[in-house]
């Protein structure tokens, strides 16, 4: 069976960054199991997946532009330090990660600035502007349940649990 659209793909899988340091990897764990073409994977790495079988093993290096986007300022912000309300007393600190409400939802932003007053805010992905590279293997294909279409993810061993 090929990887193709709406099939559950099971890999392992290492990425690594230009300089050859292991950024994430399944080593170790279950392997990572996602639902081919519906983006649950970045781009760039589901395209190098599409029509592979189990047993296949790819490298590749994926773009920032099919990977994790390009940095942009657009995506750095500077706030009233006054319009945060920690969670009980932690304290806002330089490198913290900081759950923010945007229009497009809930997202994770770093601090990267504590200034008097102001705040900012860095919303770009971590790997944005970074070419991942990709070590993977084809370990399991399989038709998705009509439950995980609906879901938007693959359930069992290396998906999501629901409890
Ligand atoms: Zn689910």
């Amino acid at each position: 069976m090929n990887i193709t659209k709406h099939k559950v793909a099971l890999i392992h899988y290492t990425l690594k960054d230009d300089l050859g340091e292991v950024l994430d990897s399944s080593e170790g764990h279950d392997p990572l199991a996602y639902i081919h073409g519906i983006g649950n994977l970045v781009e760039g790495l589901e395209e190098a997946l599409e029509g592979k079988v189990i047993g296949d093993k790819i490298i590749t290096s994926v773009s920032p532009e099919k990977g994790y986007g390009l940095r942009s300022e657009e995506n750095v912000h500077v706030v009233p330090l006054a319009s945060f309300q920690p969670d009980g007393d932690e304290k806002l600190e330089v490198g913290m990660q900081v759950r923010v409400e945007t229009n497009a939802g809930v997202t994770l932003a770093e601090v990267t600035k504590i200034d008097g007053e102001h705040v900012t805010l860095d919303l770009n992905h971590p790997l944005s502007g970074e070419t991942l590279h990709f070590e993977v293997e084809v370990v399991d294909v399989r038709d998705a349940t009509h439950e995980e279409l609906d879901h938007g993810h693959a359930h069992g061993p290396g998906g999501h649990h629901h409890h």
